[in-house]
Parts: structure tokens; C-alpha cells; sequence
């Protein structure tokens, strides 16, 4: 497994921006002013529905497409004329892209070769072996790309992203092709390459739990513009509009009544709220289920109809009196008291939640 590599692949760390970079395609808009930095060693996850935008993004940056306006800058100087070889980023995608034909040494030499690179007087070949090497695939240098797992595979074509020490690493979807199992290692694996290199990352993923798990900052997408670019916990937590908090993890809709600037009134409870401010009057609110409390204690009129056990929690799908449906997360050791067709009493959680429009 990898070991510290940072005496192999020793990297200067990059800032890249995105300013209000479009990119349109016929009648879409597929970039509509992007607007988004990245750090110096940080990795962000773009993230958002299909058609979004993330892919067109990073083809961009890496110098596959050419925006129609804006600027990409890579350390404060504009790449948008300088083509693909002479930008130095790392690339891997979703479809492994070894060449069948080449060992898996022989794919990670090529990368060296097309970039002139040789280092410490070692040969391409020795210092393929060495790099494979550090990411457990010491056993695997001779076999051929068919002859290896999919995460092998991806674990190849990331050690020749990274053998050229690129400036930015780019992953686009690079573990959606693994099973489950292979892909939480290799995502782990990912995230600790990244941080011991220092290498600006820029990851594009569909996967939320994905994003939330590795990257520094989560890139919410939503028609080609940036909705919300924030720490993981934030963008769960305090999600800036209703399309991240939709995007993100789960949401129950609760009609209440936005009272003034700040306070929204559900059934008998007053809470606070984030957010735009959309007036007095009738509202959604928008919570969490793990922000839905439930009380066994005799009288309510709220019925659990299914309980899912996940593990640690067990998500609870509740029927109000007026028939709509609330999802409650709860934890399993609680769960045994709660089944279903039992009668509680909800309430939620006393913390910011978010508004939109009445349903
Ligand atoms: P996905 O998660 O499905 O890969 P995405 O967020 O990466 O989606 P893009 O691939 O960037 O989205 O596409 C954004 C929009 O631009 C889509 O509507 C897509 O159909 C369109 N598009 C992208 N590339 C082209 C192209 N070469 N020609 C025409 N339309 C394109």
C-alpha cells in the first residue's frame, strides 16, 4: 500500500480559478458564468445532476474544449490558449483509458515518455515499477490491463496521472465504474494520496456521499453556474438555497407559516430560519430527517408505516393525521421501540431550517 511518496512525486501546489467561464452548445448553456477557485492543494468536488455542467468544466481546465468566454487561470496566469500537453494536469476517468496492449508498467512509462520525464538517472521502466510500487501494485507491473481488477486498473491509471507530478490532478467520475466495496478503498486511498502530494485536485462526481466524504470543498452545480462551493458540513448543514438542500442528502417538506424576518411557525413550534427571506405567509420548510425528533410517549397521533434499519440508524417513515409523510432518522438501539404501527409524538429540531415556496 502506499507508503510516503512525497521523495517520488513531489508537486508544487497550483491555484486554479474559474471566471465567469461559458460554454454553450447549440441552445444549451451548458457553463452560464462559472465562477469557482481552488486553493493550493485542495481538492473540490464538482457536483450536481447530469447536465450540470462539471464534466464540460473540467474539460476546460484540462484543455480538451475551449470555453466561449471567461477565463480559466491556473496560478493567476490565463490557460486558455495553451494546449493540452503543455498544461501539465494528471487525468483519470471513469473508463480506466490503459492501453490494452501495455502492462501496466509499460502504461505508466508511456505517461513519463510523453512528457520527456526521467528522474534521478533511473530509466522510465525502474521508476513505472517504483510508483506502482507505492499504490500496492508491486505483484501486478507485468500483467496486462485485462489481466486486473477494475480497481487495479484505476489505481494504474491514476499512478500515470500522477507519475508526471502534474500541477492539478483531474478525476472525472473515476470510481463510478467500481463496486461498492472497491470503490469507499480507492476513494480513501485517493484522498490520501492527494493530501500527502498536496496536489490541487478537481473531482467530478454524481456522488454525494463521495463529495462529502473526500473533498476539502463541495462545488454544488446547478445549470452551468455555481450554486454553493462550502465544506462538506456546510453544505449539509447550512445549505445557501433550496436546490443544495434538495441536491444533498435528504429533505422533509413541512408546510408552516413564515412569521417574520427569520422565524417560521410549524404546527404548535416557532424555529428560526436561514436563508433567503421569501415574506410572511405560508411556507415550505425544509429539515432533515435526522432533525425530526420522535416520542413513544402515549398520545400521539402520528403513525410509523415502515422502519429501514441502516446500520447505525434506522430511518422511520411517519404518517401525520393530515396524511402526509415525514421521514425521521433514529438510532437503531431506539429503533426496537418504535415499530411499526405505533403511535408517536414528532416535533423537530430546534436549529436553523431552510424555506421555499408553499407547496
Ligand atoms: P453528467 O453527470 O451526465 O456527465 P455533466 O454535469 O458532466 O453531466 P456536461 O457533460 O458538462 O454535464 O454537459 C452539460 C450540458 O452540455 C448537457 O446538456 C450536455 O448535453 C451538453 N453538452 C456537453 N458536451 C456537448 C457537446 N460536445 N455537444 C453538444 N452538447 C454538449
Amino acid at each position: 500500500m502506499m507508503t510516503n511518496p512525497h521523495a517520488l512525486l513531489a508537486t508544487e501546489s497550483t491555484a486554479v480559478s474559474f471566471v465567469d467561464v461559458r460554454r454553450t452548445f447549440g441552445t444549451v448553456n451548458a457553463l452560464d458564468g462559472l465562477d469557482l477557485n481552488l486553493e493550493p492543494g485542495e481538492l473540490v468536488a464538482l457536483l450536481g445532476p447530469s447536465g450540470c455542467g462539471k464534466t464540460t468544466a473540467l474539460r476546460i481546465l484540462a484543455g480538451f474544449d475551449r470555453p466561449d468566454g471567461g477565463q480559466v487561470l491556473v496560478d493567476g496566469v490565463d490557460a486558455s490558449s495553451l494546449p493540452v500537453n503543455r498544461r501539465d494536469m494528471g487525468m483519470v476517468f471513469q473508463s480506466y483509458s490503459l492501453f490494452p496492449t501495455m502492462t501496466a508498467q509499460d502504461n505508466v512509462a508511456f505517461g513519463l515518455s510523453l512528457r520527456g520525464r526521467t528522474e534521478r538517472g533511473k530509466g522510465r521502466l525502474a521508476r513505472a515499477r517504483e510508483l506502482l510500487d507505492l499504490v500496492g501494485l508491486a505483484d501486478h507491473v507485468n500483467k496486462y490491463p485485462h489481466q486486473m481488477s477494475g480497481g487495479q486498473q484505476q489505481r494504474v491509471a491514476l499512478t500515470r496521472a500522477l507519475a508526471i507530478s502534474p500541477r492539478v490532478l483531474l478525476l472525472d467520475e473515476p470510481l463510478s465504474a467500481l463496486d461498492a466495496k472497491v470503490r469507499y478503498q480507492l476513494r480513501e486511498e485517493i484522498r490520501r494520496i492527494q493530501l500527502d502530494l498536496g496536489v490541487t485536485t478537481l473531482l467530478v462526481t454524481h456522488d454525494q456521499e463521495e463529495a462529502l466524504a473526500i473533498a476539502d470543498r463541495v462545488a454544488v452545480m446547478h445549470a452551468g453556474k455555481l450554486e454553493q462551493c462550502a465544506p462538506p458540513n456546510e453544505v449539509y448543514q447550512r445549505p445557501s438555497t433550496p436546490f443544495v438542500a434538495e441536491f444533498v442528502g435528504t429533505m422533509n417538506h413541512i408546510p408552516g407559516i413564515a412569521v417574520e424576518r427569520g422565524t417560521v411557525q410549524v404546527g404548535e413550534q416557532t424555529l428560526t430560519c436561514d436563508g433567503e427571506w421569501p415574506g410572511a405567509g405560508p411556507v415550505t420548510v425544509l429539515t432533515r430527517p435526522e432533525a425530526v425528533l420522535v416520542d413513544e410517549a402515549p398520545g400521539g397521533d402520528t403513525i410509523i408505516t415502515t422502519a429501514t434499519f441502516y446500520g447505525a440508524t434506522t430511518r422511520l417513515r411517519l404518517t401525520q393525521p393530515n396524511g402526509k409523510v415525514l421521514l425521521a432518522d433514529v438510532a437503531s438501539h431506539r429503533a426496537a421501540m418504535l415499530t411499526t404501527g405505533s403511535r408517536v409524538r414528532v416535533s423537530l429540531l430546534k436549529r436553523p431550517v431552510l424555506l421555499a415556496p408553499a407547496e
